[in-house]
This record gives structure tokens, C-alpha cells and sequence, in this order.
């Protein structure tokens, strides 16, 4: 970075909130995804104003600016791919009010996700998006990524319940999108916009969430199915049979036999998948509602249907779920992780097209995911070293996308498009859908400042970047 800019930069926020050394920014220079790009400076604001007065820097200097939560995007979304400086929000006012009354969270960016769960079960009151990082990402990440998880079959995503937004436009403005109430016609719906942008649109300083009673109870099931193709009936059937369970997930063969690996938990090795349902709502209504997932998992062809009798039976059929990341990452020291997404009904032809993929490119590809959404994750255990390996696994990725939208789906249910699934952009959006996304993003940042190289394609590029 220019000598000047730099001398611009510490007036606004104080050296020992800024790193230069090469140790400290190559801390910076990664996220969970497997990309490593080195920035010029990491800077820590503790507030809007000085946000501001950085952007406003970064507009007359075109210093790329990179806003970062936990970084653990499995995107690519905060790495610092143009240099520029990362805005580390971790240190950001820690601002976390429940609003009883009004059922409502006022939090800040740097807040942890599951301190906002906590604080809201405590007042009897529920978020529901669960990303599985939300013990360490951010609220701030959760909302330009539009993040969710298990729950997000039944009460949908992050978007569904922010209401209000405060933002850093990429010229330095501070603004207000919708607001405390429920009901706001206002207007374009610049939150909408705002949530899933991945950081490109500005910087978000706080945040207004709408909270939900908490459910009374819940019950558990875990099915066990020779046949993969009968586990994703088995879903299908349930859905339709006007049941909304709360979760829906699949774990394959593959993550069955690397969760026994890793913690044995006495889980049929020998099946091809295990579906993991859970209900909650009235104790009455969810009892009859598990013997009927109970029924339709037998009747698909479960050789074993175990269900929870109570909450230390659920909490174990739960871990296995939850062990399937650690233990997957055992597997190899590279795990590339995609959340393509297909309509519900397209499950059973998903999987079979993902176990063609595996053969055809004869890699170690797993399969989980919230399959009760169609959001299906297919990982593929590597070792980035190999690049031999690597161009196959990036010829797969392509597969895996192709497959996804000509089912009917999408590129990312959940973890974004960041630097690493920009390529393919066109290929979901045609050709006027993804100009008008450029058009938004010219006409917020005309200077092209804010979260440079993500989301849009970039020339030459037409493959994810693996090799
Ligand atoms: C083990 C593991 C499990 C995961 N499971 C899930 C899952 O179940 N569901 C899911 O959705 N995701 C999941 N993820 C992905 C990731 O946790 C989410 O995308 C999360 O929302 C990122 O939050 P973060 O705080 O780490 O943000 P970062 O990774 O730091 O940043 C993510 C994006 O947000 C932008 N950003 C961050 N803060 C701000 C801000 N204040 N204003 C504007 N832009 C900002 C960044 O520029 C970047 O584009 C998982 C990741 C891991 C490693």
C-alpha cells in the first residue's frame, strides 16, 4: 500500500488496530476454503464511523476492501484476492439485545451465532437458522452469505428473519434498510438485497432479527436403507404426506463408515444411507407425527428405524450427524466441500448422478446434507499437493454444478458463490440475469472497491479455481 493512503489509514484508526508484519497478515490470508491470497494491510474497526472513513479512503485511493467475520467460508468469500485491506469485524462492538416484547434481536456483525441462539432460548424465544459453524462464524457472515442448516426445511434461511439492516455503503455512507416492525412496504427491499451479497454491497454494521416462540418439544428418528435410491423416496414420501418435519439429513456409505472411523457410535456400517428426521411442535401432535415418518421410512424399505425415547437418545442420534465434518476431514488432507442444490423430488436422481461422477473421475467423493431441502453436500477428499488428482477434481466440481442446474437447482444452497463458484454463474443465470446482477453491483460500487474478484466471473476464467 502507498506510503500516503497508509499515513490516511492510521489517522482513522489507531496502529495497534492495523497489521502490517507479514506474519500477522498471512494469518488473514485464508479462510475454510483451500484458496490463500496474502492482503497489504488487516485493519480491525470498532465502529461504523470509522468504517465509514475507511471506504470513503478506500474510494478516493481504489484500495479493495475485504470484510471479514470468522472466515469460515467454504466459498472463498473474505480472501483478499486484489491485495487491498481486510476489515477484520471480530472486534466490532459486541451489541446483543433480545426484545421480548416485540420478538426481536438487535445484534451487532461480530456477534457469534450460537450466543444469539443461547440468549434467545433463554427468553423462551428461538432464531432458528443453525449454519453447523455457528458455534465460531459470525452473525455478520451468516448474513452476507445467507447461511442456514438442518432447520432451514421447515423455518427457511437467514433472510427469512432479518428485518432491519444497518450498512456501509461502498461509497461510505451509513444507511437503514427496513426496521423494527414487522410489516414494511417501503420501497425497494434493499435488506433482501443486501442479505446473501456476499459482502460486495457494503458492510453491514447491525442488524435487526425477527425471533419465533420456541418450540414445546421434539422427536427424533434415525432409518437405516440398503438402497440410497429408497432413503431419498423415503424423504419424498414424508414430505408429501403433509408432515414438515423440522430436519431431514442423509449421511452415505461412505460418511457412515468415516463416522464409525473416527468415533465409533455402533452405526450399520454395511448400509448405503442413513436418514436422521426430527419433528418439533405440540407434544401431541409431533408423537403421532414421528410413528408416521416411522411408518413410510418401513414401508421405503428401512431395515432399521430407531427413535429417540429422550433428549440423551436424541443428543447421540444427533452426534453422528454432526461428526460427519470432523471425520470426513480425517480422510485426506483436502476436502473440497459443495453444496449444490436440486429441487426435493430430484434427490434420488442427484445422488445416482453424484455416484456416476465419483466413478467417472474414480474420486474419494462423500455425500450429506439436508437432503429434506434438496441441499445436498458432495465432498471430495484430496490432497491439493496432487495435481494430477486436482485437475480431476476440478473437472468434477464443473460435473457436479452441471448436474445440479439441469436438475432444476442451484449452485450453492448455502455456502455462496465467493471466488471459487463465480465461473459458473452464467450458467444458472443466462446471460441478461447475471448484467443485471453487474449493473446492481456498478451502480452501488461504482469504483469497484468493495469485495473485488467475487461473485462475477473474471476474464479467462471458466473453471472453479482449483489448479
Ligand atoms: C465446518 C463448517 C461447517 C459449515 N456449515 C455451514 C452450514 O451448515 N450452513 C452454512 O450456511 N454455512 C456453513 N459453513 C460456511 C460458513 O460457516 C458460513 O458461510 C458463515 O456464514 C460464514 O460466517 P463467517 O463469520 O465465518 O464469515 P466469513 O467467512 O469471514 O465471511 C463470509 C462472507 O461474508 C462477508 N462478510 C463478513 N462479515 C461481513 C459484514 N459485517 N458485512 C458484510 N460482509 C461481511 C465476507 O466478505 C465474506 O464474503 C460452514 C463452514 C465450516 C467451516
Amino acid at each position: 500500500m502507498e506510503e500516503n493512503a497508509l499515513q490516511e489509514l492510521l489517522a482513522i484508526v489507531p496502529e495497534e488496530r492495523v497489521f502490517l508484519d507479514l506474519a500477522e497478515r498471512y494469518s488473514y490470508s485464508f479462510d475454510a476454503s483451500f484458496g490463500e491470497y496474502l492482503p497489504e494491510a488487516v485493519v480491525q474497526p470498532l465502529n461504523a464511523e470509522e468504517i465509514c472513513r475507511i471506504v470513503k479512503l478506500a474510494n478516493r485511493r481504489r484500495i479493495p476492501l475485504y470484510p471479514r467475520g470468522a472466515a469460515t467460508s467454504l466459498s472463498g468469500g473474505p480472501l483478499p484476492v486484489e491485495g487491498g485491506v481486510v476489515l477484520d469485524m471480530t472486534r466490532f462492538a459486541r451489541k446483543l439485545i433480545i426484545d421480548r416484547e416485540n420478538l426481536l434481536a438487535v445484534v451487532s456483525p461480530g456477534v457469534i451465532t450460537a450466543d444469539i441462539h443461547k440468549k434467545a432460548e433463554e427468553a423462551g424465544l428461538f432464531y432458528p437458522p443453525d449454519p453447523s459453524s455457528s458455534h465460531v462464524s459470525t452473525i455478520g457472515g451468516n448474513m452476507a452469505e445467507n447461511s442456514s442448516g438442518p432447520k432451514g426445511l421447515k423455518y427457511g434461511t437467514t433472510k427469512e428473519y432479518v428485518i432491519g439492516l444497518e450498512v456501509v455503503t461502498p461509497l461510505g455512507d451509513l444507511i437503514r434498510t427496513g426496521g423494527k416492525t414487522v410489516k414494511n412496504v417501503t420501497g425497494y427491499d434493499l435488506t433482501r438485497l443486501i442479505v446473501g451479497s456476499e459482502g460486495t454491497l457494503g458492510i453491514i454494521t447491525e442488524i435487526i432479527l425477527r425471533l419465533i416462540p420456541k418450540p414445546k418439544a421434539r422427536k427424533t428418528l434415525l432409518a437405516a436403507f440398503d438402497r440410497i435410491q429408497d432413503s431419498g423416496h423415503a424423504i419424498t414420501n414424508i414430505l408429501s404426506s403433509g408432515i414438515l418435519p423440522a430436519a431431514m439429513e442423509l449421511m452415505d456409505n461412505a460418511c457412515i463408515r468415516a463416522v464409525e472411523q473416527f468415533q465409533p457410535s455402533g452405526l450399520p456400517v454395511d448400509k448405503e444411507a442413513l436418514i436422521l428426521v426430527e419433528v418439533d411442535g405440540h407434544p401431541a401432535a409431533i408423537e403421532e407425527e414421528i410413528r408416521s415418518c416411522e411408518a413410510i421410512c418401513r414401508e421405503q424399505g428401512a431395515s432399521l428405524v430407531k427413535v429417540a425415547g429422550d433428549e440423551k437418545e436424541r443428543e447421540e442420534l444427533w452426534r453422528a450427524r454432526r461428526m460427519v465434518s470432523p471425520a470426513i476431514t480425517q480422510m485426506g488432507p483436502t476436502k473440497i466441500s459443495e453444496d449444490a442444490t436440486v429441487p426435493r423430488s430430484k434427490i434420488p436422481e442427484m445422488m445416482e448422478r453424484l455416484k456416476q461422477i465419483r466413478d467417472k473421475y474414480r474420486l474419494n467423493l462423500v455425500v450429506f446434507g439436508h437432503a429434506g431441502d434438496g441441499n445436498l453436500h458432495p465432498n471430495i477428499i484430496t490432497d491439493k499437493r496432487n495435481k494430477e488428482e486436482m485437475r480431476r477434481v476440478e473437472d468434477a466440481v464443473g460435473d457436479i454444478f452441471k448436474a445440479a442446474v439441469a436438475l432444476g437447482g442451484t449452485l450453492s444452497g448455502e455456502h455462496g458463490i465467493g471466488l471459487l463458484k463465480a465461473p459458473y454463474m452464467e450458467m444458472e443465470l443466462g446471460e441478461a440475469g447475471l448484467a443485471m446482477m453487474r449493473r446492481i453491483k456498478e451502480a452501488w460500487d461504482p469504483n469497484n472497491i468493495m469485495n473485488p474478484g467475487k461473485i462475477f466471473p473474471q476474464p479467462g476464467r471458466t473453471k472453479a479455481v482449483l489448479t
